[in-house]
């Protein structure tokens, strides 16, 4: 039968049916090739077949892994290999703060180039819109805009800008990504008072099922007013988000404001964008179009896609 990975640890998984049943399952052999080269093998929103226990029918063992139509990950900060964060997804919700945590730029643009490169559509979430916002997160808000992103506001403290939020999830697979502390869990409480998940970066923070801080779970909503619900997988918090499958010599495709500018320079695909007179990109950043600030951002993601070595 098939079915929807929840959640779970490196052994044990809540395995969602289509009827709504949730069973824990393990992994049957040796058989999940796909997942090869990554921290876990299976992340929530994965789809799976699954043949159910004879004895138990809460209990099953996967037996294949589904294609993925993408997948999001980060840098596992103990082991060497990536590890998959959510699969599937029709949205990723990039979730920042004005400040505690301080505003991080970078971090989103690493995040909105991971879900471009992916083919998932991203949205940023302005939580804690209740503090004061300063010059700097405005300018950079106003040129994600600029460039076709789109952007929420929100509060999960007052509640502003929840419905416009719900209203975009429905009917859809979306991730929170985001660093710890801006508000995932919180925002997660404030669309469904059921779920009452602990906040504010507490070592448990889930206070039931197999999860913990180091892995996501997958959420529905009840329906909302187009009757259809919403799915959420609350992603741990990501302190250093690396890119993945992106080769440097090919970064300036994955900004949106480089991409078309890459080809147009004097020196072809040989450029560096660092020093060459006539260079497309570096002209477009001495006029303004590419803000100093995603210079920067492609800059210092490359050197880190280069090097192995990262720094922020
Ligand atoms: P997570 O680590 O991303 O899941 O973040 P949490 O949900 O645990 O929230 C971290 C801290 O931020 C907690 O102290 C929350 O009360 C606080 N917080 C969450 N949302 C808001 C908000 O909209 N405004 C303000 N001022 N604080 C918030």
């Amino acid at each position: 039968m098939e079915a929807m990975v929840l959640g779970g640890t490196n052994n044990t998984f809540e395995v969602e049916s289509q009827d709504g049943m949730v069973r824990l399952c393990s992994i049957k052999g040796k058989i999940l090739r796909e997942s090869e080269g990554y921290y876990n093998p299976l992340a929530p929103g994965d789809r799976v077949s699954v043949e159910v226990d004879e004895h138990d029918p809460k209990r099953g063992q996967i037996i294949n892994l589904l294609p993925r139509k993408n997948h999001f990950v980060r840098w596992n900060q103990k082991g060497k290999s990536p590890q998959l964060l959510a699969s599937n997804l029709d949205l990723a919700v990039v979730v920042t703060t004005p400040a505690e945590p301080p505003f991080r730029p970078r971090f989103v643009d690493r995040a909105l180039i991971q879900a471009d490169a992916e083919r998932i559509e991203p949205l940023i979430l302005l939580n804690k819109s209740d503090l004061p916002q300063d010059p700097d997160l405005e300018e950079r808000m106003e040129d994600w805009k600029r460039l076709g992103y789109e952007i929420i506001r929100v509060s999960a403290h007052t509640g502003d800008g929840l419905d416009v939020l719900a209203a975009r999830l429905e009917g859809r697979l979306s991730a929170f990504v985001g660093q710890s502390g801006v508000g995932k869990s919180s925002l997660l409480n404030a669309l469904d008072t059921r779920l009452s998940l602990r906040t504010a970066g507490l070592s448990a923070k889930y206070g039931r099922g197999t999860h913990t801080t180091t892995r996501g779970m997958l959420f529905h909503l009840p329906p909302g007013e187009s009757g259809k619900s919403a799915s959420i997988i609350d992603t741990p918090g990501v302190r250093r988000f690396v890119l993945h499958g992106i080769e440097a010599r090919d970064l300036a495709l994955y900004f949106r404001e480089m991409e078309a500018l890459v080809g147009t320079c004097s020196w072809g695909h040989s450029c560096t964008h660092e020093h060459e007179p006539g260079c497309k990109i570096l002209e477009a950043v001495y006029a303004g179009v590419i803000h100093e600030q995603r210079y920067e951002s492609w800059q210092r993601i490359r050197d880190e896609l280069e090097t192995g070595r990262w720094t922020d």
